[in-house]
């Protein structure tokens, strides 16, 4: 929609996510992406006649840290419901999964959108459930085969309130949501392998207070990029109707990303479309005060936590703070180079923050790496930092030494060393070399004298000239404004 659309879009989010589990909800069976086809599959998540679900109780915890972690109202009893449906990969027929009492309620998530203020997005509910498993159409002319090593994977479903707004907004919430997840171990937040899927519910109506309008749920969006783009195609479409007299149907449409549009792919189904009723083979779940409080005093610190500490205690700016918590691995690495100790000095953390993200983040992108297999590890950074500081080197020659660092995956010292780059910090020398530039160019000192100070520059450039760009600025600068005086 554009900016003078009278209309205004109303959007809420489910997010799937596969939980971090070592073995399936209810069987042993490993949960490993990427194995062959039907190569983690036993009687019980293939659902033969007369097989038990026994509960893994990793996967209980993991749900409940999350509940503790989006501040949600912890169930202490929760039910398992079976949802009922025929689709070729659900072999038992029916979902276990958490209708009525779910694990977790009422829970919270803030976001910030740049530019814009902080809002509070409520979380409506998580529960518990498990995955289907795959059915896979290419490749295969005329048949469709199914793969049911997803089948039994155990899935928080995190249900959002309808108060997102724009599709900015919900950016952010899945990516605030996904990053928070990551902290907690509980979910990897892959969502090109789909181990974090999400449905837009999208909405308009004709102003911020009309009542909200007429849903469609969006499936199939694989990035954050493509909930984006799907929202906005979305709104688009319904506002289209709207405007030429016709209702917006409720239904599922399915995203296609290659040609930026939803196409509608089955009506809404009804709670009762699915004959939801407790499962009779699982008792009910029930959370006792001491395992919610161990729960509680395990948790990390959060991204929120400790993007408020590195502004108050590191003096960073907000938006330096929100990058470098928003991913855990990235402030591990942060936490890594500041911690990093020589002689009882630290790098410092302002001039460490940008070095990350600048040159680390910017060359990590080029060559299209991951963090962790970046070939400088933090310490080593540390140190390039601790030489920047203790003036061995300049700035600007640090940034040669750590592309040579990040090529070569040596200390920097030893760079150092070999290109001959160490810096000059001794007064004697610098006045020595400073002595003979304004020698070789009375005119020049003449003019500075006069009050021409646009020289000064030429002298810095002739000393650096002189001592092939290996002495200290500062020192130069501050010799020479001596110097020239007297
Ligand atoms: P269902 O059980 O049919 O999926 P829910 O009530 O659980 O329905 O809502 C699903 C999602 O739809 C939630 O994320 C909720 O915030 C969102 N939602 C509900 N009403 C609207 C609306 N009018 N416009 C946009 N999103 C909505
Ligand atoms: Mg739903
Ligand atoms: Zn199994």
């Amino acid at each position: 929609m554009n900016q003078e659309s009278a209309y205004s879009m109303v959007i809420g989010l489910e997010v799937h996510a596969q939980m971090l589990t070592q073995s399936k909800i209810f069987c042993g069976c490993p949960t490993q992406f990427g194995a062959a086809p039907n190569t983690q599959v036993c009687p019980v998540c293939a659902a033969f006649p007369g097989v038990l679900p026994v509960l893994n109780h990793q996967a209980v915890e993991m749900a409940l840290r999350t509940g503790l972690a989006i501040n949600g109202h912890i169930n202490r009893t929760s039910e398992f419901s079976r949802k009922n449906y025929f689709y070729p990969d659900l072999p038992a027929g029916f979902q276990i999964t958490q209708y009525e009492h779910p694990i977790v309620e009422a829970g919270e998530l803030f976001i910030e959108p740049e530019g814009q203020p902080r809002r509070r997005i409520g979380i409506t509910r998580i529960h518990i459930e498990v995955d289907a498993g795959k059915s896979l159409h290419e490749g295969i002319p005329g048949a469709s085969w199914v793969d049911l090593n997803r089948t039994g994977t155990p899935l928080m479903e995190i249900v959002s309130e309808p108060d997102l707004r724009t599709p900015e907004e919900a950016g952010e919430y899945l990516k605030n949501l996904r990053s928070l997840l990551r902290y907690l171990g509980v979910c990897d937040g892959n969502m090109e392998q789909g181990s974090l899927r999400c449905d837009a519910n999208v909405s308009v109506r004709t102003n911020e207070s009309a009542p909200f309008g007429t849903r469609c749920e969006l499936k199939n969006l694989n990035s954050i990029r493509n909930v984006m783009r799907a929202i906005v195609y979305e709104a688009e479409r319904q506002v289209g109707l709207i405007e030429n007299g016709e209702k917006v149907v409720q239904e599922t449409r399915l995203w296609d990303p290659d040609k930026g549009v939803t196409r509608s792919m089955r009506g809404k189904e009804d709670a009762h479309d699915y004959r939801y009723f407790p499962e009779p083979d699982l008792p009910l779940l029930v959370l006792t005060e001491a395992r919610i409080d161990k729960a509680r005093a395990a948790l990390p610190e959060l991204p929120e936590a400790k993007r408020l500490r590195y502004m108050q205690q590191f003096g960073l700016s907000s938006y330096d703070a929100s990058v470098l918590t928003a991913d855990k691995d990235l402030a591990t690495y942060f936490e890594a180079v500041i911690d990093m100790e020589e002689k009882g000095v630290r790098p410092e953390a302002k001039s460490a923050a940008n070095w990350v993200q600048v040159e680390l983040l910017g060359r990590l992108n080029r060559e299209g790496h991951e963090l962790s297999a970046s070939p400088v590890p933090p310490q080593r950074l540390g140190k390039l930092l601790l030489l920047v500081q203790n003036g061995t080197i300049s700035g600007k020659m640090a940034k040669e030494v750590f592309q040579a660092m990040f090529e070569s995956g040596q200390e920097p010292e030893g760079i150092i060393e070999a290109r001959g780059l160490k810096q000059v910090s001794d007064t004697g020398t610098i006045e020595g070399e400073i002595r003979k530039i304004l020698d070789a160019n009375p005119a020049e000192v003449e003019q500075y004298r006069q009050g021409k100070t646009k020289v000064f520059g030429f002298f810095v450039g002739q000393v650096m000239k002189a001592t092939r760009g290996q002495a200290n600025p500062q020192m130069v600068n501050d010799l020479l404004k001596q110097m020239l005086a007297g």
